[in-house]
């Protein structure tokens, strides 16, 4: 079932908090990723015996990665969004196979400039956006991010961009939120949720990252259960394991998604070279150095190693393993 209504979106995120749950939210940009989080979910809902919630995001034109844009190679992002949402309504909605789950689409990373036609249409389709004034410095951030909450309070559920994000490509790191700012942000712009920088990095991976619990317990002193932790795929799961009891409510999810299913793809193409590209494509990267002799096997090129069907079919069961390991980590029954 897909929820949108805001009172319904809150009371989702209410049973979460009384499980001790923190609700992973996790970004698409093809229709093969939206099914691996929705099947992913829904089996581990049914092993535990229990209807689970899902968050699934996109971005629309979020310059580091307009996820709607890439969602078609038409690049339109009023497309992207549009195939999105039928894709979780056909897979999510009445009727759909992985309808015994309860899905919210969040919109990620609206920029409070580049997505203004967005942020003005109706977004009743919508269970929750992030408003992104990050790039602006702090009190304009908390006063435009105000404006917004102010027209749209209460018609859906608002995540705000606490702090000013440096673009970090690398070297830049941001500085770690404080439990004052994190105040005077969520008082001042009256959102619903904050994104707080814990450590882990936001725009890039980098190396020596690490999540601060500490720091989101002493947020938690000030704002309650309602930070919003970015740049989960920087670390390893296991600094993560604990964020229920840090203050976070939501946790966002993406890049380790892509990365991690691609090197299955890559190993399983690269074993199955000859079936996959055929005899005279392998002797010529044999030639040209790139493979090796194990890869002159012979074998003929074949349907079920040259299809979107094969290629789709590794990265979804690989994305399917890393949601159930976020949820088995974050769902606990009791
Ligand atoms: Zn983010």
């Amino acid at each position: 079932m897909i929820i949108t209504k805001f009172d319904q979106v809150q009371k989702v995120f209410e049973n979460a908090k009384k499980l001790g749950w923190v609700i992973p939210c996790i970004c698409s940009e093809n229709q093969t990723t939206t099914e691996a989080i929705l099947s992913a979910c829904s089996d581990y809902g049914k092993k535990i015996g229990m209807r689970v919630p899902i968050i699934i995001a996109i971005t629309v034109n979020y310059s580091h990665r307009p996820q709607a844009v890439n969602y078609s190679y038409a690049d339109d992002w009023k497309t992207g969004l549009q195939l999105f949402k039928d894709d979780i309504k056909a897979f999510a909605g009445e009727g759909g196979v992985y309808s015994d789950i309860d899905v919210l689409i969040h919109l990620d990373h609206v920029q409070f400039d580049d997505d203004i036609e967005l942020i003005n249409s109706d977004l009743t389709d919508f269970s929750s956006i992030m408003y992104d004034a990050s790039a602006l410095p702090f009190d304009k951030n908390i006063e435009m991010t105000a404006a917004f909450v102010k027209k749209m309070k209460g018609k859906i559920l608002i995540e705000g961009a606490c702090d000013e994000i440096v673009d970090a490509t690398g070297t830049e790191h941001n500085a770690l939120t404080t439990p004052e700012n994190a105040k005077r942000y969520i008082e001042e712009t009256g959102v619903d949720m904050i994104v707080a920088n814990l450590g882990t990095e936001h725009r890039a991976t980098g190396k020596e990252l690490m999540y601060h619990g500490d720091l989101a317990r002493e947020i938690q002193k000030e704002i309650g259960k309602t930070i919003v932790l970015h740049g989960t795929s920087s670390v390893k799961n296991d600094q993560v394991k604990g964020l229920f009891s840090d203050g976070v409510c939501k946790v966002n999810i993406w890049t380790a998604l892509e990365r991690d299913s691609s090197k299955e793809l890559f190993y399983d193409m690269v074993v199955n070279a000859s079936k996959v590209g055929g005899v005279e494509v392998v002797d010529k990267l044999i030639e040209e150095g790139y493979l090796t002799e194990k890869c002159r096997t012979g074998e003929k090129i074949n349907i079920g190693y040259f299809t979107a069907r094969y290629r789709q079919r590794i990265i979804f069961n690989e994305m399917k393993k890393m949601v159930t390991d976020y949820l088995t980590m974050w769902y606990i029954k009791e």
